[in-house]
């Protein structure tokens, strides 16, 4: 008997094992199993295949032994994992180390160290460093053992040790060992306490819907009497939010499961509130903000009895094991954040979810009030069923939105500051009636752009083909691509004039202008560099909130789907940087971006009011923007896209290749280039070198796939695997990195 297993590596195809005769009538598919691979490694597998075909004439190595007595990854779970590695692109052994929690997967294992729940030692937080010194006195050789295990605790930056880690430390004897646990000064524990099981909050029933409201769910659910997947084009507050709650509730009743998905992780701070004031402990969490213990922890209730019934989450929670799947939410489905760009697997969660809920038999409801052209386009074309919420919750006016062109303003020397007397204005009043702002741009940095005023000398990175953004807090210069910082110098390394100047203004400059230009304010900034954890964000989004800052400057982090009540004004600075995009998308994105920024102001109680600052208002797009004219933007831009062959006409799929050596980065694209044109003919575009060529001190260069319908995926698939095999034939393209993007955004 055979298994062929997935390996958590990024290695295409699977690989075959012998089974063990004792083990034959214990294994299947969706088992974990450890396996030796490479020389002297061991690593866990997942069992894809059982099977008695002999595989070919090559030695076939043994399973080591079996970690489960029931599979941990199911059979429909398994079927999603085989459809993302076709589609994407991607090894298998990628998308399985993306789908398991990182704890169930340990790599490169030595031969017997597996143990299912190894036993942990943690050191008695009740204990001071002295009052232990106290007690080992008498006691130099667990003094000893303990100060061996502190050194290893500090030294891997963790809380607890496994019994075979202390085995491994000087002075360890299993009676010494017993000595520490027996004073309490090591707990020994198996299973991680952790967040997960909290009391059961008091819930509320949902809201009652308005009747706007109540007339789009039940189009909805009308709807889902014939389409698989729905999209409800809905306001910004016009309360999608409270029509997922209703859906969900009806599931529940149904004994059926929701998964709701976010793009991003910022958002789910709010919405895990307001979910569980409604569904309590029913309701799950999952993002990269849980630690690896929850997050195994949570897999495992989901293959229990008693699984959580909603799973709230980022991405990554499409692979978690549902029983009884009923519904798929993806809020903010334009999101581009649902594209995973990097590592492998590059999936679209919006696209994968749909697939997930297909394989359920379950419905997938998108939600947006700027729903992408892609999805607009399906429904129109009565793939997805459409149902439409144009009122606001309360009858809210949408926000007035105006355009400040600063060049003119900046010929008249009206400009004073970054920020446009009008909108000085506009928030002078807001905070005079104790009400907020939000002022975005989408840099991040003090100044984006340093030059030398005498000889034009602009400070690059050495390892990416990008310009420098200084920093003022740190006093450095950071590639935005790598994260290398360098100092500044004091004076141009090139001519040694002094007169180096900066240019533009990111959030850090705008925060500094704007704390002296409303000095009675508190201003907040949200970006990269401020909220880098979820906790850091939390925090702000609460001092915001509760109404410690007045006014808030951020990046784009801050335009997605957060719900604030006093808000009166929204900023955009620097607009124009939004569309400037070498991109067909650029269009798209910046009126998503604008229109769901402006959607922040004016929420709850009035009407809000928006300043776009632009130096080219004549631009198109501004005029939709401004009116709010979703249906005319969906318009201009889908004859754009039928007129240059972009998607949904065609399939994108972008192959990257990098190395080290521009010349065989080159080389090697040309090569696949010519490989890939034998069979896809004029469907194939490039070799380019995109805007920012050299990444990490990689050479990049890019080439295009822009298929129309009338290739199949699977053909296509072959296609690309039999070129891309070729090219490996090549010694010379040994080093070289080449990596799939498919339907890239
Ligand atoms: P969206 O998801 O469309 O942006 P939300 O669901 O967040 O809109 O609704 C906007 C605001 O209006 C929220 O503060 C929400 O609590 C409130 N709201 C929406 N519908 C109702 C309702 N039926 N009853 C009470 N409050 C509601
Ligand atoms: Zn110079
Ligand atoms: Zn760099």
């Amino acid at each position: 008997m055979y298994a062929d297993v997935i390996l958590p590596l990024p290695l295409s195809g699977l690989f075959t094992y012998a089974v063990p005769t004792d083990m034959q009538h214990k294994i299947g598919r969706g088992f974990r199993v450890v396996v030796p691979f490479g020389r002297r490694k061991y690593y866990t597998a997942v069992v894809a295949k059982v099977h008695r075909q002999l595989p070919g004439n090559f030695t076939i190595k043994e399973i080591h032994s079996l970690i489960d007595s029931t599979p941990v990854v199911t059979d429909q779970q398994l079927e999603l994992w085989e459809w993302v590695s076709f589609y994407y692109l991607s090894a298998q052994g990628d998308v399985c180390k993306a789908a398991l929690p990182s704890p169930m997967m340990p790599e490169d294992l030595q031969k017997g160290y597996i143990q299912k729940s190894e036993e942990q030692f943690r050191l008695n937080p009740t204990f001071e460093d002295t009052g232990v010194a106290a007690i080992l006195k008498r006691s130099p050789k667990q003094q000893l053992l303990l100060d061996e295990i502190i050194w290893f605790l500090t030294e891997n930056e963790r809380e607890s040790i496994s019994r075979s880690e202390v085995k491994e430390l000087n002075g360890y004897t299993p009676m010494v060992l017993n000595g520490l646990i027996k004073k309490e000064i090591l707990i020994s524990f198996t299973v991680e306490r952790s967040r997960l099981h909290r009391k059961a909050a008091l819930t509320r029933s949902p809201y009652p819907l308005s009747k706007e409201q109540q007339k789009a769910m039940d189009a909805i659910q009308d709807s889902f009497s014939d389409k698989q997947t729905v999209l409800l084009h809905g306001a910004t507050s016009s309360g999608k939010t409270e029509i997922y709650i209703h859906l969900i509730d009806q599931l529940l009743t149904e004994g059926k499961q929701t998964l709701y998905l976010l793009p991003e992780i910022a958002l789910t701070t709010q919405l895990t509130h307001r979910l569980q004031t409604v569904f309590g402990n029913r309701i799950g969490i999952y993002h990269s903000g849980i630690n690896d213990q929850e997050r195994t922890e949570i897999w495992q209730k989901m293959l229990s009895e008693t699984p959580y019934e909603i799973i709230l989450g980022v991405r990554s929670s499409l692979f978690l094991p549902f029983r009884r799947l009923g519904l798929v939410i993806v809020d903010e489905e334009h999101e581009t954040s649902y594209k995973q760009q990097e590592p492998s697997p590059r999936y679209h969660a919006r696209d994968t979810a749909i697939m997930l809920a297909h394989m359920s038999n379950a419905k997938t409801l998108l939600g947006s009030a700027t729903p992408s052209v892609e999805s607009y386009y399906n429904a129109q074309t009565g793939k997805y069923g459409l149902v439409m919420l144009n009122e606001r919750f309360g009858k809210i006016e949408l926000p007035q939105i105006s355009l400040q062109n600063t060049k003119d303003l900046r010929r008249r020397k009206k400009m004073k500051s970054v920020l446009a007397p009008a909108l000085i204005e506009e928030i002078n009043q807001a905070l005079e009636n104790g009400e907020q702002a939000i002022l975005f741009r989408n840099r991040r940095g003090f100044a984006p752009m340093i030059e030398c005023a005498a000889c034009g000398w602009i400070p690059k990175c050495l390892y990416c083909d990008v310009t420098l953004t200084y920093h003022k807090r740190e006093h450095r210069l950071i590639c935005h691509y790598c994260n290398s910082s360098y100092s500044l110098p004091s004076t141009c390394p090139s001519c040694h004039s002094e007169g180096l100047k900066s240019f533009g203004a990111g959030t850090e400059r705008l925060e500094e202008e704007v704390s002296q230009l409303f000095p009675g304010a508190v201003v907040g900034r949200m970006d990269r560099d401020t909220a880098s954890g979820k906790d850091s964000f939390e925090r702000i989004i609460n001092d915001f909130q509760e109404n410690r800052i007045q006014i808030l400057i951020g990046t784009q982090m801050l335009s997605k789907g957060l719900d604030f009540g006093n808000v009166r004004v929204v900023g955009i600075i620097a607009a124009d940087s939004l569309l400037n995009y070498p991109d067909f998308r650029s269009h798209e994105r910046g009126f998503q971006l604008i229109t769901q920024a402006a959607g922040r102001a004016g929420r709850r109680d009035k009407q809000g009011t928006v300043i776009i600052q632009t130096s080219d208002p004549e631009q198109p797009i501004y005029r939709l923007i401004t009116r709010n004219d979703y249906e005319g933007f969906y318009h201009s831009q889908i004859t754009e896209r039928k007129l240059f062959k972009y998607p949904p006409f065609t399939r994108l799929i972008s192959i990257v290749l990098k190395h080290k050596d521009e010349q065989k980065a080159e080389y090697a694209a040309i090569s696949f280039f010519r490989l890939l044109r034998q069979s896809f003919e004029n469907s194939v575009l490039g070799p380019n070198k995109p805007v920012v060529g050299r990444i990490q001190q990689q050479h990049i260069r890019e080439i295009l796939l822009k298929l129309d319908h009338s290739f199949s995926p699977a053909q296509a698939r072959e296609w690309i695997k039999s070129a891309e095999s070729r090219l490996r034939e090549n010694s010379d393209f040994k080093q070289i990195l080449l990596y799939y993007n498919v339907d890239w955004v």
